[in-house]
């Protein structure tokens, strides 16, 4: 799959040029002009990295950089800074509000495209998130700890990746194929029903002593993480 790259500018012609030449590396590119309008897009996805111009209509690029470093859905989104010529003082503010990179308009663009290209290769390795939080639950890939309303969980190994996988994705229903590969992956022959067993020991310890259960059993489809549980909380 393709690298997903936010384009945030408002200078229309520099946003086709790097469309145009970001396309042309496979990259999938969506672009805004407002910094506003940028931030509500970020809330509903997170591409891998983002070019964001200093100064926006809406919201300036430095206070949407601030605010993103703040969430933890996009603490560690990486973030290339656009900034004009003569904000050198600016320019160091910018690092400090914890953007990855920066470049000085004008600027060559083969060479923003390898910048582009060296900080996704950096920051692959962990550029997911460490914490994952859903309604009450909370899933912390380092530590590997789950908490639900804070009280700590003792999960299998198994079932801490399925609850992990099926977390990212909050409503979306993956069937028992889907499922063996991502969790077990694609090498592993297991019976879909050994899915099964093992949703029910995940439901087991998350729903000790709860009401809402937040996997839903999808009918002829196989399971979800409920998008409603996610949001609320
Ligand atoms: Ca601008």
């Amino acid at each position: 799959m393709s690298a997903r790259v936010m384009i945030v500018e408002d200078e229309e012609p520099l946003t086709l040029l790097l469309r145009y030449n970001l396309e042309a590396e496979g990259y999938d590119v969506e672009s805004v002009a407002r910094g506003d309008e940028a931030e509500t897009r970020l809330r509903e996805r997170v591409p891998d990295l983002v070019l964001l111009d200093w100064m926006l209509p809406g919201l300036s690029g430095i206070e949407l950089c601030r605010r993103l470093r703040a969430r933890p859905e996009t603490e560690r989104l990486p973030i290339i800074m656009l900034t004009a010529r003569g904000e050198e003082t600016e320019r160091v503010r910018g690092l400090a509000t914890g953007a990855d990179d920066y470049v000085v308009k004008p600027f060559s663009v083969p060479e923003l495209v390898a910048r582009v290209r060296s900080l996704l290769r950096r920051v692959k390795p962990d550029h997911i998130a460490s914490q994952l939080k859903a309604g009450d639950i909370e899933l912390d890939r380092e530590t590997r700890r789950v908490r639900r309303g804070g009280r700590e969980l003792e999960l299998g190994p198994t079932e801490f990746r399925l609850l992990e996988f099926l977390m990212q994705t909050p409503g979306r229903v993956f069937s028992r194929e889907q499922l063996l590969n991502g969790v077990w992956g694609h090498d592993v022959y297991i019976d879909e029903r050994t899915v099964d067993v093992h949703v029910g020991r995940l439901r087991k310890v998350i729903n000790r002593g709860r009401r809402q259960d937040p996997i839903r059993t999808v009918r002829g489809s196989g399971y979800s993480f409920d998008e409603r549980f996610a949001r609320a909380g």
